[in-house]
């Protein structure tokens, strides 16, 4: 039985990650600050003896004993990375610190949920883990984008300089149940906006792609990324190749909730990445993985979790 680390084990990805490490029967401890994340993600995991749960900011040194180490602490949404900007950095750079140090002591395995914000605004489509990205140091994405980044340089480093086992995962959009329905992220907002009748907002002019990706098979990756032999450390990319524009992602959640929404235009916030394709040829020869879920199949999944909510009755 392994002692496994999750920060940000109290989000959308985290609380996923948590149940499928439980169930492969590890000792689980997730720690959160609940920014974006909540309880209720996990409460069905409460009291059972191999889950502990730690209210703690990843900003400050936390220390136990551990085996492994999945370090997703960090807001995923623009809206919410935005809201302070300085605390996503802090949370990106003093976070990688601190849990690169517990490894580094623990000789734990550690993984980072990186993310296709690396790429920034991409000129190579699609995007391959050799691309350096095209990001703005200075904008509003930038905290997030940049702060993700130096994770990554951070863990390089460490693994280059101290050996420790880092394992870095590049994360395109991914959807699910669990999502916060305020997170401001479009699968959210368009679900909850058709359900509810109210109009589509559509930043821009709709036509920037995005690649969305089912909960499941990331944390698939995930898992397989960690159970890779040491000299693999990535980056690596995990998402699904399928592309959509915003305009077809509108329409096929109209349709599938069978919903009365009209499209409305909205303005596109600033540096918002015109498009967006993971090239997973990495992951297929090293994770043996693909993605298994099309995007149709996990809508019809995820909107059955946002009618729940949104009727008062519990989802989980
Ligand atoms: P989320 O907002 O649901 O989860 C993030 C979790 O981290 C929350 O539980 C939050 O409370 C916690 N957290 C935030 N700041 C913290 C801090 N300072 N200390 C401790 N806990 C803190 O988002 P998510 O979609 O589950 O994303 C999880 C990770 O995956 C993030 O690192 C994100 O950058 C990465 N990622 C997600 C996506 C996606 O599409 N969902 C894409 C790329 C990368
Ligand atoms: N978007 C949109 N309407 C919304 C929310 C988002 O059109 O209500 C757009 C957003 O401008 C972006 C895309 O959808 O082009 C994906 O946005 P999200 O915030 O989900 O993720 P990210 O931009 O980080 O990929």
């Amino acid at each position: 039985m392994k002692r496994i680390l999750v920060t940000g084990g109290a989000g959308f990805i985290g609380s996923h990650l948590c149940e499928r490490l439980l169930k492969e029967g590890n000792d689980v401890i997730c720690l959160d600050n609940y920014f974006t994340g909540s309880k209720d993600n996990i409460r069905h995991l409460i009291g059972n003896d191999h889950f502990e749960l730690v209210r703690q900011d990843v900003i400050f040194p936390y220390f136990a004993e551990v085996d492994e180490i999945y370090n997703l602490a960090c807001p995923a949404s623009p809206p919410h990375y935005q809201y302070n900007p300085i605390k996503t950095i802090k949370t990106s750079v003093m976070g990688a610190i601190n849990m690169l140090g517990l490894a580094k002591r623990t000789k734990a395995k550690i993984l980072q949920a990186s993310t296709s914000e690396v790429y920034g605004d991409p000129i190579i489509h699609p995007q391959v883990e050799s691309y350096w990205g095209n990001v703005n140091p200075i904008g509003i994405r930038s905290c997030y984008d940049e702060g993700k980044r130096c994770a990554e340089t951070l863990f390089m480093d460490y693994h280059r300089q101290n050996n420790v086992r880092i394992k870095i995962v590049r994360i395109f959009n991914t959807y699910g149940p669990r999502m916060n329905p305020n997170d401001g992220r479009v699968v959210s907002n368009f679900i909850v906006q058709a359900l509810k009748n109210e109009d589509i907002t559509i930043y821009g002019d709709g036509l920037q792609t995005r690649s969305f990706q089912y909960i499941d098979d990331l944390v698939e990756a995930m898992v397989r990324m960690m159970a890779t032999s040491d000299d693999f450390t990535g980056p690596v990319n995990t998402g699904n190749p399928g592309e959509f524009t915003m305009l077809e992602l509108a329409q096929k959640i109209i349709d599938l909730t069978g919903s009365k929404s009209k499209i409305i235009y909205m303005p596109l916030p600033g540096d918002d990445p015109k498009q967006r394709q993971p090239d997973i040829t990495l992951a297929k020869e090293k994770l043996g993985w693909e993605p298994q879920i099309k995007l149709e199949e996990g809508l019809l999944k995820t909107i059955p979790y946002f009618e729940d909510v949104l009727s008062g009755k519990n989802p989980y």
